[in-house]
């Protein structure tokens, strides 16, 4: 790839998409390394639906202090389904036209990431994209920004219901988030050693779900913790919940679907020094010429991975944690 040093004026910076906390230490970060290299930033107002509104504005130094510790996003987020159009498209360019907006920096997780393809294609505006979301579905970093404090935020949760669990001989079936991408719930699955995982890239066979409850039973646990990703292929909890009761009335059986909590809170010293690189990367990047590339952080090291391969392809899931799960809790 042949790549130019540039020099750009006015970095524009929005986030888009699902919130996830750290994307206020992303946002601190490009800020304040734009100004280091004398750039301007702009702060685009709800991702791609502020563009379109021109709801843009400078943002100094000082406008990003104290948020490095804040959950949630300074610039805020939205869906725009304006922006799928070319019409969408065609006014949120000219709005950055007319702030002189020459780069962006799009944090965000695959629909964003989509959004500024479309925007770079039609227009040729400069975009880096760093990975926000809780998901962790992007290819090409090894976590996304979001990620550890969302699975912290869920294995506080589910430590406290197994302590109610344990207590009464129950059941509990947790529904964590995770429509396409299981990573949520495996990792949390095993820290607090749920007695089974359900996620969206495996089959779910409820003979066998049924069989390693009893098998639990019949060693004596006292309570079980089942975390179903919210996209597994038997449904969410309460229909897994349903079903188990369906086949085995025998249980004591509960459910609890954590829900918004797992969006929120203070970032983890994880997601703050993710962030704080990506974002910092994400401006130097720009400046060396990449052009429609994430930054992501694999093995420690910095990577930049075209945009299309980011969205379009997922970090594998390890299948084998499953099984490894499984023996761990029995
Ligand atoms: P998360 O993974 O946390 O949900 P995301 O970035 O994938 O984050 P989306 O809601 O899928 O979140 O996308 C954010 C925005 O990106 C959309 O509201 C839309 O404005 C834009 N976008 C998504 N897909 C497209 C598309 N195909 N064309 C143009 N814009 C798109």
């Amino acid at each position: 790839m042949n790549r130019q040093v540039k020099n750009f004026k006015r970095i524009g910076v929005f986030t888009s998409g699902g919130d996830a906390p750290g994307m206020n230490a992303a946002i601190r970060a490009v800020v304040r390394t734009a100004i280091h290299y004398g750039a301007e930033a702009y702060g685009i107002m709800r991702g791609y639906d502020g563009m379109i509104k021109g709801d843009i504005i400078q943002l100094t130094s000082k406008d990003v202090s104290g948020i490095i510790q804040r959950g949630g996003t300074i610039l805020q987020s939205a869906r725009s389904e304006e922006f799928k159009t070319i019409e969408g498209r065609q006014k949120a360019y000219q709005n950055l036209q007319k702030f002189q907006i020459d780069s962006l920096i799009a944090i965000g997780g695959d629909g964003t990431f989509t959004g500024a393809t479309f925007l770079n294609k039609e227009y040729g505006i400069p975009i880096i994209g760093v990975p926000g979301t809780i998901d962790n579905d992007l290819f090409g970093s090894d976590t996304t920004i979001g990620y550890d404090t969302c699975m912290n935020t869920v294995v506080e949760a589910v430590d406290k219901i197994r302590d109610t669990a344990g207590s009464h001989n129950r059941m509990f079936f947790i529904e964590v988030m995770g429509r396409d991408a299981g990573f949520i719930a495996l990792n949390t699955g095993i820290a607090t050693g749920a007695e089974n995982i359900l996620i969206p890239e495996t089959i779910t066979d409820i003979d066998d779900l049924i069989i390693s409850l009893k098998e639990s039973k019949r060693i004596g646990k006292s309570s079980a913790i089942i975390i179903v990703a919210e996209g597994d292929d038997l449904g969410g909890a309460y229909e897994v919940a349903a079903k188990v009761k369906e086949l085995d009335s025998s249980y004591s059986t509960r459910v609890s679907v954590l829900g918004h909590i797992q969006r929120g809170g203070s970032p983890s010293v994880a997601d703050r020094v993710l962030a704080s690189r990506l974002g910092f990367e994400a401006v130097e990047a720009l400046y060396l010429g990449y052009d429609k590339v994430m930054t992501g952080m694999i093995n420690g090291r910095i990577t930049y991975t075209p945009l299309e391969k980011a969205i379009k392809h997922n970090n594998d899931i390890d299948k084998e944690l499953l099984r490894m799960s499984r023996i761990l809790s029995t």
